[in-house]
């Protein structure tokens, strides 16, 4: 999709970020028009919920990972999904 396609009304879907697979490489933040994420150190508790490859990955790519700051202003043009070389980021329905 193209950034002109990305006229969804925010607030209806959001990424969400599979911190098991997440490498923060960081194309989301590139790609995404609407500034939604942003690198930041993985915490104590989502660390813990790792499976043994997450944990890996994790201490490889030095504790970062890409989350999703501004969930609110998604306008779900599918960017940051088709940007993440490992296939990180789902796109889910706001409740
Ligand atoms: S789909 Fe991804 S790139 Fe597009 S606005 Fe939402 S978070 Fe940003």
């Amino acid at each position: 999709m193209k950034p002109e396609n990305c006229e969804e009304q925010p607030g209806r879907l959001m990424p969400v970020v599979d911190l098991n697979k997440c490498e923060a490489q960081g194309p989301c933040i590139m790609e995404c028009p609407h500034d939604v994420f942003d690198l930041k150190a993985i915490s104590r508790e989502e660390y813990d919920k790792l499976g043994f490859t997450g944990k890996l990955k994790t201490l490889v790519h030095g504790r970062e990972k890409a989350h999703v700051v501004k969930p609110n202003q998604c306008h779900a043009c599918g960017l940051c999904v088709t940007g993440c070389p490992e296939k990180a980021i789902k796109l889910t329905r706001v409740a």
